[in-house]
């Protein structure tokens, strides 16, 4: 059973892989090219430095740092350096950039199917999330889950959360970004 599972998962990802490749060469971008616009447009301010971005992706040093020249060039990202520690660099997405996240993720071939299920099985987006987490346990990386998920995340008011790692109250509105920080509850 879990073998079907998985070849089940590992053809939809096959399938969606090679769709957004397929539209970001048309562009003359390379997957970890909309790989790092799609985080970018997914991540939180302690999540927004290149260290990170190498760390949820996997590459190396030179893929990342030859990705990021491009996508600057190419006016879909700008770098700034942290007002508090200048050896740091925070990376966001300009309007092209974001624009073009949301054009091709997801992408509008696959619409349909992933919203049917969406909508005709909630829980299966339920049991996706658990199944994912349950992996990450497993394989002892960095979660990268969504903040209001996490086990520092404090609800304070309807617009506010407080962090409890950090130690700062922010805004609810983040509490739907991915984290570098992120902790699951066990
Ligand atoms: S609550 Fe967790 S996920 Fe959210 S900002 Fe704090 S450490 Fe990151």
């Amino acid at each position: 059973m879990s073998k079907d599972v998985y070849e089940l998962l590992d053809r939809i990802g096959n399938l969606l892989r090679a769709e957004v490749r397929q539209l970001g060469s048309s562009y003359g971008l390379h997957p970890v090219h909309i790989e790092i616009l799609s985080y970018l447009s997914r991540c939180n301010q302690f999540s927004d430095t290149p260290a990170a971005l190498k760390e949820f992706l996997g590459i190396t040093k030179g893929t990342l740092s030859q990705s990021i020249t491009l996508l600057e060039t190419k006016g879909m990202l700008v770098k700034q350096k942290d007002v508090q520690d200048k050896r740091v660099s925070h990376l966001s997405l300009t309007e092209s950039g974001r624009d073009l996240i949301e054009q091709l993720t997801p992408p509008d071939r696959y619409l349909g199917p992933l919203s049917k299920l969406e909508q005709t099985s909630p829980d299966s987006v339920t049991l996706l999330k658990q199944m994912l987490a349950e992996m990450q346990i497993q394989n002892e990386t960095l979660t990268f889950g969504v903040c209001h998920t996490c086990r520092h995340h404090q609800v304070v008011s309807e617009t506010k959360f407080y962090c409890r790692l950090t130690e700062l109250e922010l805004d609810r509105k983040f509490g739907e970004l991915i984290c570098r920080e992120h902790e699951n509850t066990r």
